[in-house]
């Protein structure tokens, strides 16, 4: 079937780039050993601060998520080092697999699926490590595969009354840009990030914003890195510059996305996409559906994951709505393959989308058979007209 209009992306990330982005996107590319280089790195390097929360340095890599989470550990830990995890989701169990891979000694705290990474267990795990053997303490802060955000400022304090000395690695690739979030003041070690979700530009740049901690650690580790190494960036950073080709139009688009979350102001882009997830939330229980997430103090702002009723699968729903209405859902990933589908809400975003996000799902569910209550997405109207 052809399809006229814009097609919708509302899966989890990539997200939606606004006309802006795509535009500064465009620009030619100039010399980025030049004086205008100097100037947008400069400009990017202090936009992204406030959005990170943090007054330290920020790296930027041309890279996806997944460099960015490699680079966080290749600099902080060495081969043999115990790490502590949480199998929050795919996303945990992925940068787990990665952590065995550079040859750490994971300990994965089991989870459902269906919760975030748990304070009192941080407590326990780490007041049991008399020897402070435990060098990092790696969370996902939200778990894109579920729809559930850790809390991270818990988890913060639950480190402190331990008094462990480890590390806090936290992945923000599909929070950060969307929900409140303060590396500084939560005490993170290493906020790990991606450009194509929250942060509204395509797949390509990778960050790490790092503390004083975290950069001492990384002077002292005794392992092997290059590309990823920090030291060489912060130095370059200082004049303006990378120590090797950076994705200048990608830098382009981020100055101008920037401009984007700054002029919307950062508490206003939190509290649009906390509307818009309770008025999901609001539509999925209308219809008598299931939340994965099943904690209330943990639902996701940038993302709603829906539990499929009985039998029906959710990559059947997902093709219906696909060809019909030309719009893309999160499929469920890993162990909620077929399972679960998610709604991604995050990034450019208004009402009027996630009203017309809703209607596809709902002429979805109706079409694939699925059984649901009436009234769900009055619901969420209802709550986008009142709130
Ligand atoms: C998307 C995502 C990643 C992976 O990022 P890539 O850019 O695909 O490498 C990692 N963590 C979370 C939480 C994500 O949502």
């Amino acid at each position: 079937m052809s399809h006229t209009g814009r097609h919708f992306l509302q899966i989890p990330g990539p997200t939606n780039v606004p006309d802006r982005v795509l535009r500064a996107l465009s620009a030619p590319t100039i010399d980025h050993r030049g004086p205008e280089f100097v100037k947008l790195t400069r400009e990017v390097l202090d936009g992204l601060k406030p959005v990170f929360g943090t007054s330290g340095p920020v790296i930027i890599y041309p890279s996806s998520g997944t460099g960015a989470w490699e680079a966080a550990l290749v600099n902080t830990v060495a081969p043999g080092d115990k790490v502590l995890c949480f199998e929050t989701g795919h996303f945990a169990t992925l940068w787990r697999d990665m952590a065995l891979k550079l040859g750490l000694d994971v300990d994965f705290v089991p989870g459902d699926w269906r919760r975030g990474a748990n304070p009192q267990t941080v407590r326990e795990r780490l007041e049991a490590d008399t020897d402070h053997a435990i060098k990092a303490v790696m969370v996902v802060h939200n778990e894109t595969s579920t729809g559930v955000t850790s809390r991270i400022s818990e988890i913060r304090a639950a480190i402190d009354a331990a008094a462990h000395p480890a590390l806090l690695l936290v992945d923000t690739v599909s929070s950060l840009g969307c929900m409140d979030y303060h590396h500084d003041a939560w005490g993170v070690d290493v906020t790990v990030c991606g450009s194509q979700k929250g942060l509204m530009l395509p797949p390509g740049l990778g960050f790490n914003a790092i503390s004083e901690k975290a950069q001492a650690a990384a002077g002292k580790i005794d392992r092997a890195r290059s590309y990823w190494d920090w030291e060489p960036i912060i130095e370059a950073n200082r004049s303006g510059a990378f120590p090797y080709t950076p994705a200048t139009n990608l830098l382009y688009g981020l100055r101008e996305a920037l401009a984007m979350l700054h002029e919307e102001g950062l508490p206003n882009v939190f509290a649009r996409h906390a509307r818009h997830a309770a008025a999901a939330r609001a539509a999925v229980r209308g219809w008598g559906l299931d939340l994965q997430c099943a904690d209330e103090r943990e639902y996701s702002s940038s993302l709603t994951a829906v539990r499929m009723p009985g039998e029906s699968g959710a990559d059947r729903l997902r093709q219906i709505i696909l060809d019909r209405f030309d719009m893309s859902l999160g499929n469920g990933l890993g162990r909620l393959k077929d399972a679960v589908f998610r709604i991604g809400h995050l990034g450019h975003f208004n009402d009027l989308q996630l009203a017309g996000t809703l209607s596809g799902v709902r002429m979805g569910l109706h079409l694939a058979g699925v059984p649901i209550k009436d009234g769900g997405l009055d619901a969420a109207l209802d709550h986008l007209q009142s709130n």
